[in-house]
């Protein structure tokens, strides 16, 4: 279906236009239903409409679409957009359609049929957005397709996977920069979440993008709450974090196919709906797990790092990692899938011992060049160094990204509930000295034995019990011991040995500390705090009374049935933000729903009669029995 271009917008007409400066944002107004722009967009919009080149940088759920879209419909022509994943192009294109923008897209998923209409559309200068993969864009004949239309400006989407820094490298990011010389003075936006330098320089060198102007957004995702615990029962602590989350949808991060299988299994078990999804499973499996998380509402993924990239998901409530991220930029990003509504969200990472330990000796065994694995080491103290932090998670967080925040936060686990720190140097000083009185032979499992004057076979086949260390430390549990070690390695007290399986060794810094010249202090493990304590119960999550929960209830509902009937996901036809709204305001007519954020003029034209309708049905007073007495 086309849209009604707004009369401002776009044509190069001769007739001067009252004032440009307004169409991109009528464009917001009367497509997207927003109103107004966030952050930057404007700016970059603004930019990319008078013809400039621009990178933006921006981290997940910021709003990059825009960016590219409203540029393409104001602009005079088709805006090329280049994007790595097929689900993420369908999904772009599903909920530009429920908008009424007229798009299309190229890919190997298409029917013969279908590539004629998008050729015809665009030849007859009938799409506003064109969605291509990467691998089509040099072939000859989508080359003779461009070749007869009008350019409005060519976006390329994930622009970091034109960088081999990353995990996402797609060769045929390559080629873009050939496309863009075939049409000069065309403006080209690149688009990323990944900020590191080194991305950031790949693209503009490899896009040959160097006079672009760049617009760095805030990497903080305020709705986005954190909270880090150290791993103890991962099945029981998941359960806690789970109960007040009934209902939503959310991601579970596990490290391998083999826990993702155990973990889903053992959801399902409690009778929470979850579904597995790793790259061990059949492909026609894996797409309906992914199609079936998409769509409906309150299931659970459980997945590697396989799932993610190019989700588009903007309702995920909460992502949970079960074992440590690969580093800070991928927690970063796993996690900066949830709450892309900008509604709040929650995240819980757990970590251990056993995890930290598995990372370092990953490092050290793999067969990388010594100055990769220096870079994988370093990535990993990062990491390791927020999970371990005592003050504000999200400061820690964005100073790796290279951003001050002179404020902590107020919405991390830290700041919520302060932690207690502990004066550990006795504790330390007997830790260190089990280790250099065993020769520094031994891995965290034995010491603990032998601070508590376990008798194993080991112990004993050791002699370890006429050390004068042997049940030393029967003062604490073994699970504070084990919290100690971990502190003590990741303050770099002691190092661990993986040529020596997993033995201890004392550092120059633990040396100090062993001989009392230098002071050491623990956070305090809140091993009985339960996960669900630190992060907000659902009702303080979605702010709306009684009443007028029941009423969403309801909208949700009608959402559920047109997007059945459509075979769409719920969000393609009305976001939670616009039905929590719609509750909160309750519109009598179609010109008072137009106020609500996300009620543009095509989704007031197909769904708002069905909204009025909910809201009158609610609000009729309630007289069930009413005729049937008399
Ligand atoms: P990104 O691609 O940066 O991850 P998206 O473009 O998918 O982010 O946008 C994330 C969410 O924010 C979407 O649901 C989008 O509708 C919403 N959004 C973007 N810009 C605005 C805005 N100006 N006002 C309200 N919501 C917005
Ligand atoms: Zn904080």
């Amino acid at each position: 279906m086309a849209i009604v271009k707004p009369a401002s917008c776009g044509d190069r007409s001769p007739v001067p236009e009252a004032d440009p400066s307004d169409q991109p944002s009528r464009v917001l107004k009367t497509i997207f239903g927003l109103s107004g722009f966030r952050g930057e967009q404007q700016a970059i919009i603004e930019h990319v409409v008078a013809g400039g080149d621009a990178i933006v940088l921006m981290p997940t759920g910021g709003g990059k679409s825009l960016c590219y879209q409203i540029p393409a419909i104001c602009r005079d022509g088709v805006g090329i957009v280049v994007s790595p994943l097929i689900a993420l192009m369908r999904n772009q294109v599903d909920i530009l359609r429920q908008l009424g923008v007229r798009v299309a897209t190229l890919n190997s998923s298409l029917t013969g049929g279908e590539r004629q209409k998008a050729k015809t559309a665009l030849r007859d200068g009938k799409l506003d957005l064109l969605y291509v993969a990467p691998e089509r864009l040099m072939m000859p004949d989508f080359l003779e397709m461009l070749d007869g239309a009008r350019i409005a400006l060519i976006a390329i989407d994930e622009a970091h996977c034109v960088s081999q820094w990353g995990h996402d490298f797609r060769p045929e990011y390559l080629q873009i920069a050939d496309l863009a010389a075939r049409f000069p003075g065309v403006p080209r936006i690149a688009l990323t979440a990944t900020a590191d330098r080194q991305t950031r320089e790949d693209i503009r060198r490899r896009l040959k993008l160097d006079n672009a102007r760049r617009f760095l957004a805030s990497f903080d995702r305020p709705n986005i709450r954190y909270a880090v615990m150290p791993k103890t029962e991962p099945r029981r602590q998941l359960m806690s974090f789970l109960k007040t989350r009934q209902g939503e949808s959310g991601i579970v991060y596990c490290l391998s196919r083999k826990s993702v299988d155990e973990s889903a299994a053992g959801l399902q078990a409690s009778g929470i709906r979850a579904l597995a999804y790793h790259a061990g499973l059949d492909a026609g499996i894996r797409s309906r797990h992914q199609d079936a998380f998409l769509k409906e509402e309150g299931l659970i993924l459980v997945a590697t790092i396989a799932f993610g990239m190019g989700i588009d998901k903007p309702d995920v409530r909460f992502v949970a990692h079960l074992d440590l991220p690969g580093s800070l930029e991928a927690y970063y990003q796993e996690t900066g899938r949830a709450g892309r509504d900008g509604l709040p969200a929650e995240t819980l990472l757990l970590y251990g011992m056993q995890d930290l330990v598995l990372r370092r000796s990953m490092i050290d065994q793999s067969q990388a060049p010594p100055e990769i694995k220096r870079i994988e080491r370093a990535k990993l103290d990062a990491l390791l160094g927020v999970c371990e932090t005592s003050s504000c998670r999200r400061q820690a967080l964005l100073a790796h990204f290279g951003e001050a925040r002179a404020e902590p936060c107020g919405n991390c686990d830290t700041c919520l509930a302060p932690v207690e720190t502990w004066d550990g140097l006795i504790a330390a000083q007997k830790a260190m000295s089990a280790a250099r009185r065993t020769g520094e032979r031994f891995g965290v499992g034995h010491l603990i034995d032998i601070l508590l004057g376990a008798n194993t076979d080991k112990i004993r086949r050791f002699r370890h019990e006429r050390l004068p260390t042997f049940g030393v430390g029967k003062e604490f549990s073994r699970q504070v011991w084990g919290s100690v070690f971990r502190q003590l390695i990741v303050q770099g007290a002691l190092s661990v040995d993986h040529d020596h399986f997993g033995a201890l060794k004392l550092t120059p810094r633990g040396e100090q500390i062993l001989r009392g010249r230098e002071g050491i202090s623990f956070r305090r493990d809140h091993a009985t705090r339960t996960a669900a304590a630190t992060v907000a119960k659902t009702s303080e999550r979605i702010d709306l009374g009684k009443n007028d929960a029941q009423l969403f209830a309801m909208l949700k509902a009608e959402r559920a049935y047109l997007a059945k009937t459509q075979n769409l996901p719920g969000y393609v036809i009305f976001h939670d933000e616009t039905l929590v709204a719609i509750a909160k305001a309750r519109p009598h007519s179609l010109v008072e729903l137009a106020t609500i954020p996300g009620m543009g003029t095509t989704k007031i034209e197909r769904y708002g009669m069905n909204v009025i309708d909910v809201i009158a049905a609610f609000e009729q007073p309630d007289h069930p029995d009413d005729g049937m007495d008399d």
